[in-house]
């Protein structure tokens, strides 16, 4: 079984950043077989017309609470205070088995709707292994290449990382070295000076599975912890520092000291709080960034999305840090080839996949993603890829995606998706969400309070103006 692209635009994203006209790419089993201009092709080669497209690697999300696509959009206006009265404090321990594998199945098709290949479900809803179990499943009923990160918010780490169940279900689902999943260690360090952690860094050690955490998160997680992480040994290359915006410059010299990487969920922390997007600090320490998206509560899981919020977050900090000293920014530091790159290989390498996935060249795994749509008016001239994909594209311009080698989106539709099974499911979980807290709660948890907005005393009179503004609308 083999697919070729034919004659689009191909970023190949390898170390030289390589940009191919009118070139091809063919896909033979389940590995990238060749890259170039007119490539011979095995007899019965399926043909993806890529012409005017942008052929680029699928790009990968380090850090995504899949569970809680199963609340899409419900959380808008949220800032993390409501996020964590409502998962962490309130509702989000009567999520069943069967909620988590209805939020993971949606979100993990629409990863791949968006030309998102490689995921991973940060999955912190695992209250028990009837949870994990459901969550595995649906991640295993989709065609794309997923990483489960084990965490559970209704428990210490160190509680639930020691239990024999736990244990079992690693052993039971999880083979060491299958690329098409992966599995991690989720949780985040209190900064408690007794490290309560430490236990389950060491399951994770013995486990041989990286820990991914929220560190540097304003009022939650801060450079103690990472302190606290260093000192014991349990910083390593494999440790991925979700968020990192609210770290002093000796945490980020240990996370560069120590080859861990930072997730970047550009949307999320704008929105959120969790502290200022951290790519603008991360420059100076030289160290690897890869993008996420974080949830579907709020966001989508679209890497677009995060590409284009977080050239936005940090071309504004430049200019705002220029301005505030009288000066003038000339010229970006911060390249749309850039998140590009932080969109593909930053997140390969985060994973430990950077021979694996994140650029098209041969050897590697075919995960190909084809930008192109024949009905838009955005999609010429085509004369800047990088910035066709970081600024103008977006995921209904996706037309294919292949991963492993498999087709799983094609003419812009994707293959083998159940929709009607996938949106029966979230509907009987937020129909069971909403029966558990009744209706009042469920609204009330929707529209947090707006705070008071003080007009100030304007020296101008207005005679027949009236206000238009969301205040007193
Ligand atoms: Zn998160």
């Amino acid at each position: 079984m083999s697919v070729v692209f034919r004659s689009g635009t191909v970023l190949t994203m390898d170390d030289a950043g390589t940009v191919l006209r009118d070139a091809d790419v063919l896909v033979a089993g389940d590995r990238i077989e060749a890259v170039g201009p007119a490539l011979e092709v095995p007899e019965g080669t399926e043909e993806i017309d890529a012409r005017g497209g942008i052929v680029m690697p699928g790009m990968i999300d380090t850090h995504r609470h899949m569970w809680q696509t199963a609340m899409r959009a419900y959380g808008a206006d949220w800032t993390l205070t409501q996020y964590f009265v409502w998962y962490y404090l309130e509702h989000g321990r009567r999520f069943r088995p069967q909620d988590i594998h209805a939020g993971n199945l949606v979100s993990a098709w629409e990863s791949l709707e968006a030309g998102v290949t490689t995921t991973v479900d940060w999955s912190h809803g695992l209250q028990t292994t009837e949870h994990a179990d459901a969550a595995v499943d649906a991640l295993q009923a989709v065609p794309g290449r997923f990483v489960l990160a084990y965490g559970n918010i209704q428990a210490g780490p160190w509680e639930w990382s020691a239990s024999p169940d736990f244990r079992a279900f690693v052993g039971r689902r999880f083979t060491p070295g299958d690329d098409m999943l992966g599995f991690q260690l989720a949780f985040d360090v209190t900064g408690d000076p007794e490290f309560p952690e430490r236990a389950a860094f060491e399951v994770a050690r013995e486990l041989g599975a990286p820990v991914t955490t929220h560190a540097g998160v304003w009022g939650a997680t801060n450079d103690d912890g990472i302190r606290l992480m260093h000192e014991n040994g349990f910083m390593t290359p494999q440790s991925i520092y979700v968020h990192a915006s609210t770290l002093s410059a000796d945490s980020y010299h240990r996370i560069a000291a120590t080859g861990g990487s930072v997730s970047v969920a550009t949307e999320s922390e704008q929105s959120a709080g969790q502290g200022y997007p951290s790519t603008w600090s991360l420059r100076a320490y030289d160290i690897p960034v890869s993008l996420s998206m974080d949830t579907s509560v709020w966001w989508s899981g679209d890497l677009f999305s995060a590409m284009r919020s977080t050239l936005g977050a940090d071309r504004s900090r430049d200019h705002l840090e220029a301005h505030a000293k009288g000066e003038t920014v000339t010229n970006s530091r911060l390249r749309a080839e850039h998140v590009v790159r932080w969109a593909t290989r930053g997140g390969a390498r985060a994973l430990g996949l950077d021979s694996v996935v994140g650029s098209l060249e041969a050897g590697r795994k075919g995960d190909v993603v084809l930008i192109r749509n024949e009905s838009s008016p955005v999609m010429f001239p085509l004369v800047n890829p990088y910035g066709q994909v970081a600024f103008q594209a977006q995921r209904g311009d996706v037309e294919a995606v292949v991963v492993n080698g498999v087709v799983v989106k094609r003419g812009h539709r994707l293959v083998g998706f159940d929709l009607a099974a996938a949106r029966a499911a979230v509907e009987s979980t937020v129909e069971y969400l909403r029966g558990e807290l009744g209706d009042e709660a469920w609204e009330a948890g929707m529209h947090p309070d707006v705070p008071d907005v003080e007009i100030l005393d304007n020296p101008y009179q207005y005679t027949e103006y009236r206000s238009d503004s969301t205040h007193g609308a």
